[in-house]
C-alpha cells in the first residue's frame, strides 16, 4: 500500500482512453489499495479517486462518502472500489452539488447531475455488482467515472462558466 502522486488537470493521463480490467490480479488489488490510501492522505479531504488521477490508465475507481451523508447506507461505510464501472441508468430530479477534484485542488463549482444512478462493475473480489445509489455516493460515482472518459466536473457547465472555472484552475 502506498500513497501515489496525484496528477493535475492537463496531464495526458486524464484524457480518457483507459483499459478495462480483464482479471482482478494482485496488481489490480494493489492499485485499489493505493487509490484508497492516496484518496485518504490527500491534502484536501478526498471522497473519491480514479486510477488515471494517479497516472494509471485503467478502469478502476474508489469512493468513500462522508459517514452518515445522505445516500450513504451502512453498507457503504468505508471505501468502496469498482472495477470497469459504468453508469447504466441515470434518473431522478437533477441535483446541484458543489464539486471539487483532487486533480484541480482549491477550485470548486456548483454542478448539476442526475440524483440517482445505477452503476455496474466488478467489486474487488471480481463479482459483478449493480449498485443503485443516490446522494453523495451517486455524485462521487458519476464524477469518478467521468475521469475514465476524460471528463472533468467543469465539462458539465455552460461554456461561459466552464471558461471561468478553467481560468481559476490555471491560476492555482
Ligand atoms: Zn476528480
Amino acid at each position: 500500500m502506498a500513497v501515489r502522486e496525484i496528477v493535475r488537470q492537463g496531464d495526458s493521463a486524464l484524457q480518457g482512453n483507459v483499459d478495462k480490467i480483464d482479471k482482478i490480479d494482485d496488481e489490480v488489488l494493489e492499485l485499489i489499495d493505493d487509490l484508497i490510501d492516496t484518496m485518504r492522505e490527500s491534502e484536501t479531504p478526498g471522497v473519491g479517486l480514479a486510477a488515471p488521477q494517479i497516472g494509471v490508465p485503467r478502469a478502476v475507481i474508489v469512493a468513500e462518502p462522508p459517514p452518515d451523508h445522505e445516500g450513504t447506507e451502512a453498507i457503504y461505510r468505508g471505501a468502496v472500489a469498482l472495477v470497469n464501472p459504468e453508469v447504466v441508468v441515470a434518473s431522478g430530479a437533477p441535483v446541484v452539488i458543489e464539486e471539487g477534484c483532487l486533480s484541480c485542488p482549491g477550485v470548486t463549482a456548483e454542478i448539476e447531475r442526475p440524483g440517482n444512478v445505477i452503476v455496474k462493475g466488478l467489486d474487488r473480489e471480481g463479482n459483478a455488482v449493480k449498485l443503485e445509489v443516490f446522494g453523495a455516493l451517486a455524485r462521487i460515482f458519476q464524477h469518478e467515472i467521468d475521469h475514465l472518459n476524460g471528463r472533468f466536473f467543469f465539462d458539465h457547465l455552460n461554456p461561459f462558466r466552464r471558461q471561468l472555472v478553467k481560468a481559476r484552475i490555471r491560476r492555482t
